[in-house]
């Protein structure tokens, strides 16, 4: 059951500037894309802001271009668009393939990459209607006071379950954000801390602009483990870059979503390179990521099924691409 939305002014800025200053002069106020997640949670009573500053009338933020430095993809652009591009489908794969994993068709029409990078992390005893997390008496991360996941913890676990991310973080993806005090531009891991209550490090009123991809990426993939098959979320997502030189590892870059509150580059994986890849560089692989995720209660699935998943993704991942660009 959802409530009735409660009432909220629209502003509709024709400029990245205007977006940011109805933001500064509405404190309180939500950037709203696709809605495709925020409108969810208001109408599950989650977030009620007073204010939704509409990003959809804002041209500079859907271009999609390449020059010599490589690809920019504004906030903007849709997931569809960005499923479709040939360009991007045939030099940065994982991104395909991850926005073609993302929800439904109806949903990718609307849905958009700031969104996809702005998702708000995710819970089962959170993504629920008002009346059910009130019958539980909320939790510390939206008007409670305990953790039901870890109850004698501080910290909320929710988990960061957009598809974009990992695959933007294997190929180096930079991000620039506009906000009052002008425009900044940071690698997309520093948007990102291991908190499911205040993941994101954008100060308040802060916008994504655009995203960044180099002129010559390395060959990438994305595969995620859902519920169900036709539309949902990442139980676990990996995306993997590499490099090959002879028959070894060049360079090797694994990133995950779906297990932790915030998508994340797997440590470790610079060690690989230079060496050969056989069972004992998998086992490798399998145990840092073992290591480093953190799965916790926050889905239907077990969190050591989601730990186990996200290991086989990324060892059925590194050994497809490895002798696909060794052939
Ligand atoms: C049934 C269903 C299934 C889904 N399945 C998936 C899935 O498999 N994978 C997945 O990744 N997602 C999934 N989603 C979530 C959602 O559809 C996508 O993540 C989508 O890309 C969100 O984009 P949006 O433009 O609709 O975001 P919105 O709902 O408009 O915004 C989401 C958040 O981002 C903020 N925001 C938006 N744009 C910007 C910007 N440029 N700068 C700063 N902040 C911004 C908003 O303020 C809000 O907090 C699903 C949703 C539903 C309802
Ligand atoms: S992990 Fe805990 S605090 Fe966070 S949403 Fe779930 S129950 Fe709430």
């Amino acid at each position: 059951m959802t409530a009735p939305l409660a009432d909220f002014h629209l502003a509709q800025p024709g400029t990245v500037d205007e977006a940011v200053a109805a933001c500064a002069k509405h404190p309180g106020s939500r950037y709203v894309a696709g809605g495709t997640d925020l409108l969810v949670n208001m109408r599950r009573g989650i977030t009620s802001p007073d204010q939704l500053v509409d990003l959809s009338g804002i041209d500079e933020l859907t271009a999609l271009a390449t020059d010599a430095q490589g690809m920019t993809i504004g906030a903007g652009v849709t997931i569809a668009a960005l499923a479709r591009n040939i360009l991007i489908a045939d030099k940065y794969r994982a991104l395909a393939q991850a926005a073609a994993a993302i929800a439904g068709p109806s949903h990718r029409t609307m849905a958009t990459v700031g969104g996809n990078l702005c998702l708000d992390t995710r819970c089962i005893y959170y993504n629920q209607s008002e009346w059910w997390r009130s019958a539980n008496a909320y939790c510390l991360k939206n008007r409670g006071e305990t953790c039901h996941v870890a109850p004698q913890g501080q910290r909320c676990h929710a988990a960061f379950s957009g598809d974009l991310a990992p695959a933007l973080l294997v190929l180096g993806a930079e991000i620039d954000i506009a906000g009052s005090q002008g425009q900044r531009r940071i690698p997309l891991s520093e948007l990102y801390v291991e908190d499911g209550k205040a993941h994101l490090t954008l100060a308040e009123g802060e916008l994504i602009v655009a995203v960044h991809l180099p002129a010559k990426p390395p060959a990438s993939r994305y595969e995620k483990v859902r519920t169900r098959g036709a539309i949902d979320f990442p139980l676990a997502g990996v995306a993997v870059a590499l490099t090959v030189k002879g028959k070894t590892i060049g360079a090797l870059r694994i990133a995950l979503t779906g297990t932790n509150s915030r998508p994340f580059l797997l440590d470790g994986t610079d060690a690989f390179a230079g060496k050969a890849l056989d069972d004992k560089l998998l086992q490798a692989i399998d145990r840092l990521v073992q290591k480093q995720v953190q799965p916790m209660r926050t889905t239907l699935a077990s969190a050591n099924y989601r730990r186990l998943a996200a290991a086989a993704l990324a060892r059925r991942l590194t050994a497809n691409l490895f002798a696909e660009a060794s052939a």
